[in-house]
């Protein structure tokens, strides 16, 4: 095990942030580097518990304690590769998981958790500073073809896996660029996209091929697909956004988060040769959601220069411990500050918006909101508490409500399940055969970790498809839940 006395001698400690004031000048990553010996012995606090409870809150199965153990001892090389047993892209989940591991934690139970997830981030930008994650393609091909259509994480942990077992793949994205809300939802200050294009550039190596700029059942049908490859993997994500269709909604400076983010992802690496269309510089800017998605408009609106930003949710503030019906080792609901919320910006919560103002020019002016509350497990009005904000621009990031229905479902006969999501069965095929689904497109909007997890679950169900026999790795099941009470 590691340090022994580990998790009573040495407290929890998080690398350092940059300060907010240089960091909202650029839009590089906010963690700077914590000195690895300090990093070794936050792996030390790891108690080697016997019944590691973080495998089970880890979606992937992370091997936590055995990886926690190797850095400690300083086998940088035993630990990456221990790492990538269960994770094909750790650079992306030690960025952005929200890390339920640690709420799993057995030292969590009365104290603060291992800092897995800096470990696991670590662990994997060492090797990739030692130069040792290369491609690793097969020592054979299986003369087997598949099509990945969609390159998010669930897509492209498909196609590593099925590439790595000998099959020829091509991924097809709609989008310019590969990397489907890795590339454009997520900004670059929590994950600068250079993480992305090395891993991409790994990939190639290894033989996986990228169609960009074609959405599948428009450029290319179904019909094509299925003729022209042995397998098809549909993992087009969860991207139908709810709207909010109240009075107003048509003024112009309404915008959906996913029609902003995108642009900011461009305006900050270089890429626009004019000024982004939807911007907020020199705005006063509200935005309805008080997710993650609102996180990541909050600090590109901070960083674009908006004069003001408020983010709104209907629900009450969340308690700052672990509310005693969540109990250990549940994800907690709790109040959580990323660091965007450092930043700048105003939350305020238990509020509704009932209707968006504008001038004659149609123009947004602002939004009249009003304090609510539970009534029966419905949101009522709190009479008398009606505000106006004013706004040049409202930002919609309250979340997703299923793959979009494209031509692309009826050419392959794919059906929906009551809450808007792909049917598949066990082995995540859909009834049509050599037709699997994975990621959001299954699942429902949900997390990077879930989504590599379902790829490479998925893919171990079309390689046996392919093969005949059961040869990769099953991380999780296609109704696999998060630790909940
Ligand atoms: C703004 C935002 C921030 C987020 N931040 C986090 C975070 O910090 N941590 C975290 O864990 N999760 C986060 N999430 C959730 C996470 O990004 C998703 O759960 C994850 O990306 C899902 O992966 P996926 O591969 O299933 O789908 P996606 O990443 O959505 O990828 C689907 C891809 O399919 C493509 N596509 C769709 N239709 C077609 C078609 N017909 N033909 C070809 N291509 C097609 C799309 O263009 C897209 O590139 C965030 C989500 C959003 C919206
Ligand atoms: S992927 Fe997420 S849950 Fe799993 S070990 Fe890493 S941070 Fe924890």
């Amino acid at each position: 095990m590691a340090d022994p006395k580990g998790f009573l001698t040495t407290p929890r400690e998080l690398p350092k942030r940059r300060p907010v004031d240089l960091r909202l000048q650029d839009w590089r990553e906010v963690y700077q580097e914590q000195p690895f010996s300090e990093l070794q012995a936050q792996a030390g606090r790891c108690m080697d518990c016997g019944i590691p409870f973080c495998h089970q809150g880890c979606p992937l199965g992370n091997l936590i304690p055995e990886w926690n153990d190797l850095i400690w001892r300083g086998e940088r090389g035993t630990a990456i590769d221990r790492l990538h047993a269960t994770n094909n892209f750790p650079e992306f989940t030690g960025r952005l998981c929200p890390a339920p591991c640690e709420s799993a934690c057995v030292v969590a139970i009365n104290g603060d958790a291992v800092t897995i997830k800096q470990v696991e981030l670590r662990t994997v930008e060492e090797a990739w500073s030692a130069g040792t994650v290369v491609p690793l393609p097969p020592d054979r091909l299986s003369g087997k073809t598949v099509a990945v259509l969609g390159s998010g994480p669930a897509g492209l942990a498909a196609a590593q896996q099925l590439t790595r077992a000998g099959h020829t793949v091509a991924v097809y994205e709609r989008a310019d660029r590969v990397g489907g809300l890795l590339r454009y939802g997520i900004p670059e200050f929590k994950m600068e996209k250079s993480v992305l294009d090395r891993r991409i550039a790994q990939m190639i190596g290894e033989g996986t091929r990228f169609r960009t700029s074609v959405e599948a059942g428009v450029d290319i049908t179904g019909n094509q697909l299925r003729a022209r490859y042995d397998a098809v993997v549909v993992a087009i994500g969860a991207t139908q956004w709810r709207d909010l269709p109240i009075p107003g909604r048509s003024f112009s400076g309404v915008y959906q988060a996913m029609e902003y983010l995108p642009w900011g992802n461009k305006e900050s690496l270089n890429e626009l040769d004019q000024e982004a269309p939807i911007n907020a510089a020199g705005k006063r800017v509200v935005i309805l959601g008080g997710g993650d998605t609102g996180a990541d408009c909050l600090g590109t609106a901070l960083r674009q220069g908006a004069t003001s930003v408020a983010q709104l949710e209907i629900m009450p503030r969340p308690s700052d411990e672990r509310p005693v019906a969540q109990p250990w080792p549940t994800y907690p609901m709790i109040y959580r500050v990323a660091s965007a919320h450092e930043e700048g910006g105003e939350r305020i919560y238990s509020v509704a918006t009932q209707e968006f103002l504008g001038n004659d020019k149609n123009e947004l002016t602002g939004i009249q909101i009003s304090e609510v509350q539970l009534v029966d497990g419905r949101f009522e009005e709190i009479p008398g508490t009606g505000e106006i904000i004013e706004a040049d621009l409202v930002l919609l990031a309250m979340g997703f409500t299923g793959p979009e229905r494209s031509p692309l479902l009826t050419q392959l006969e794919i059906d929906v399940d009551e809450r808007g999501n792909l049917n598949r069965d066990e082995n995540f095929m859909s009834k049509t055969p050599g037709v699997f689904i994975v990621g959001d497109a299954g699942r429902g909007q949900s997390l990077i970790v879930w989504a590599i997890a379902e790829g490479r679950s998925a893919a171990a169900g079309v390689d046996a498809y392919l093969s005949g026999q059961a040869r990769l790795p099953v991380t999780i099941s296609p109704s696999a839940k998060s630790l909940t009470v």
